[in-house]
């Protein structure tokens, strides 16, 4: 473990407190929560499992009705956004009614959902009528066969489906991300861009992190960085840098040729995101995670199975937790694993 608990120089004035408000050691407000609701999945993307993965058994993981009290928790504490996602979300029996009471609480200005898009097809409407208010779909190749390899299971032509299902049923600026990987799908950098463009959908680029062994690849060897992700996208569309920020690793660029269209950067080696970090999430364990790069963390699954309903206990232990945050993460392209807990585990 390597979390930089050092403090930079933070003035109190830059950040808007209220009594309710999640603010952690470093004076960052924490507002955006992000959930895995399981660990399982459809498929078996090699930069994120192992091809012979164990899921965790059913008794370990929390279930519907916890991961809703710890939502509710959080959105009184003044998270205005939650993301569910996995392992693939949309696996998790019951997850469209479990979307329905989180977009219902009152205060929270945003649920997103992450996916894999196999299952949007059946479930685009439902989840939109539930009251989801954005998606992002994962897709990291157009040739039916590369996404077979890298997804391992994946069809290419139910993703698209389920793209198309997501746009039909009223959802708008839904983000395509794409994992790139040197030597596999980086040829296809400028059509996945045209894609996005045709379907009027953002994309992000994602460098790949040393999350979870695997022995598929070497991460090293397949790392892309961003800035050669958009050198060669500059070759053939005009960029133009835009101020937009997800307060995350994300850094957005907006095209001359279709201005409808962001392309997202995502670059946990590359920038260092940490300053402006206003996130934490939560483990389908019931762990919250205080930094995607860290193991520091605080057992929530304990408290609500010690203390049924106790609210009180719940946001004494998110508190707790909040000061827990490490200033930022030290990933390495290469380097030894770091971080032994698999994406889907993490809730990417
Ligand atoms: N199953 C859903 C999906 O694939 O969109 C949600 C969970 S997945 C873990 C969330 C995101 O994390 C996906 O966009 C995926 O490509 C990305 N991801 C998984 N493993 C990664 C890794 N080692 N490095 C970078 N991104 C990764
Ligand atoms: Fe499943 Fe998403 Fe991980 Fe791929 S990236 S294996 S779809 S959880």
């Amino acid at each position: 473990m390597c979390g930089d608990l050092s403090a930079p120089n933070h003035s109190s004035a830059t950040v808007e407190h209220t009594a309710q408000a999640l603010i952690d050691g470093f004076n960052r407000r924490i507002d955006y929560l992000r959930m895995s609701v399981t660990d399982r999945c459809d498929f078996r993307c090699v930069y994120c499992m192992a091809e012979d993965m164990q899921f965790l058994p059913r008794q370990q993981i929390l279930s519907l009705e916890e991961l809703y009290q710890v939502a509710e928790r959080f959105v009184a504490l003044g998270t205005r956004k939650i993301r569910l996602t996995g392992g693939e979300p949309l696996v998790r029996q019951g997850i469209v009614d479990l979307c329905g009471r989180i977009a219902a609480l009152p205060g929270l200005r945003e649920l997103c959902l992450t996916s894999n898009g196999s299952q949007l097809g059946r479930l685009a409407q439902p989840l939109f009528d539930a009251g989801v208010s954005r998606l992002n779909i994962s897709l990291d190749s157009l040739d039916a066969d590369l996404f077979r390899q890298l997804t391992r299971t994946g069809d290419l032509h139910q993703v698209i489906a389920g793209i198309d299902a997501a746009r039909r049923a009223g959802f708008r600026r839904t983000k395509l991300n794409c994992v790139v990987l040197k030597g596999r799908n980086d040829g296809e950098l400028v059509d996945l861009v045209r894609f996005a463009i045709d379907r009027e959908l953002d994309i992000s680029f994602i460098e790949e992190m040393p999350l979870g062994v695997i022995s598929e690849h070497q991460r090293g060897e397949s790392y892309c960085s961003s800035d050669e992700v958009r050198e060669r996208l500059a070759a053939h569309f005009s960029l133009i840098e835009s101020a937009e920020s997800s307060q995350g690793p994300a850094r957005y660029w907006r095209l001359a040729e279709a201005p409808q269209t962001r392309v997202g950067f995502i670059s946990p080696h590359s920038h260092n995101f940490c300053a402006t970090c206003n996130r934490v999430r939560l483990t389908v364990e019931g762990r919250l995670l205080l930094c995607l790069g860290n193991e520091h963390s605080l057992d929530l699954k304990q408290v609500l199975r010690a203390h049924p309903g106790d609210s009180d206990r719940l946001e004494k232990a998110i508190r707790e937790a909040v000061q827990l945050k490490p200033y930022r993460h030290h990933f390495e392209v290469g380097g030894d694993v770091q971080i032994l807990r698999f994406m889907n585990m993490t809730g990417g």
